[in-house]
């Protein structure tokens, strides 16, 4: 038996969020669709952040609907705050992500409230999940932004990572992400912060969402990989950047890292041939 890695599409999310707003809904729909048929499992399709602060995901009801009609993907999409979830938990979305950054200058920037306050808020989401009755239950992903270096503060202490880590996983979260939100990882680091924490989480799933700005994308992958992660965001096309920093490049490539992880001889479950032709 060859061994699984879940690759979770986050271009519809994170991509989309640094760009005006380019997309139709009916191309987002159609985005959706056929990375699903091409074997992604598990696609971010939206952000429930207030449409006057992040425009392009005004249409975030109608991606939701229909992507809840493509039968066995997980739908995901971006939660800032409890409220985001109650919008998300009446739409019927499977999985909330729920993201505070590590950085209390970063959190602030974000969400305009401190880490602490970030954290009291994804009890309050948990407590929601824990409320649903079974057959609506939902996951709360919880996602550490910020965790390998910060655009506002710069360095980040590792030690404070998990103090965050462990403050988080007391409240039960379904899974941790551990996000190097600008690309500040390496991978020395990453091998040193994901053995850290897995070894805390106690069995509870920890992912990684890399972004390439640096160019050291794939090598954190493979750092990750090393130590026992398996579960791993991209982006088709690399799709991303950041409004702040003209030309970088945005999350780690879909099908790049569908592609290391298959000809390692890891199961990805993607068609590969299926997925270059939707990056067409
Ligand atoms: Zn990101």
């Amino acid at each position: 038996m060859t061994e699984k890695v879940a690759l979770r599409e986050v271009g519809m999310r994170d991509g989309l969020q640094s760009l005006p707003p380019v997309l139709t809904t009916e191309q987002k729909n159609a985005w959706c669709a056929a990375e699903f048929a091409a074997g992604v499992k598990e696609i971010e399709v939206t952000s429930f952040v207030p449409p006057k602060l992040l425009p392009m995901f005004a249409d975030a009801e109608e991606v939701v609907r229909h992507a809840l009609t493509l039968d066995g993907l997980t739908v995901s999409a971006l939660i800032p705050n409890l409220r985001g979830a109650e919008r998300g938990v009446a739409l019927g979305v499977r999985e909330l992500a729920h993201v505070l950054s590590v950085s209390e200058g970063h959190n602030q920037n974000n969400v305009r409230r401190s880490t602490a306050e970030s954290i009291a808020d994804l009890k309050g989401v948990i407590e929601l999940r824990d409320s649903l009755e079974t057959g609506r239950r939902v996951k709360v992903m919880a996602g550490l932004a910020t965790c390998f270096g910060c655009t506002i503060e710069g360095h980040v202490d590792e030690r404070r990572v998990f103090t965050i880590a462990a403050e988080v996983l007391a409240l039960k979260p379904d899974a941790l992400m551990l996000a190097d939100t600008v690309g500040y990882g390496n991978p020395a680091a990453i091998r040193r912060v994901f053995r850290e924490v897995l070894d805390m989480a106690g069995g509870v799933p920890v992912g990684a969402h890399f972004h390439n700005t640096r160019g050291l994308g794939l090598a954190n992958v493979l750092a990750a990989l090393e130590v026992g992660v398996r579960g791993f965001d991209a982006s088709l096309g690399g799709l991303g950047g950041c409004p702040w920093a003209p030309g970088a490049t945005g999350n780690i490539v879909m099908e790049d890292t569908a592609f290391m992880l298959e000809a390692m001889g890891f199961d990805t479950g993607i068609d590969l041939e299926r997925l270059i032709e939707v990056r067409r």
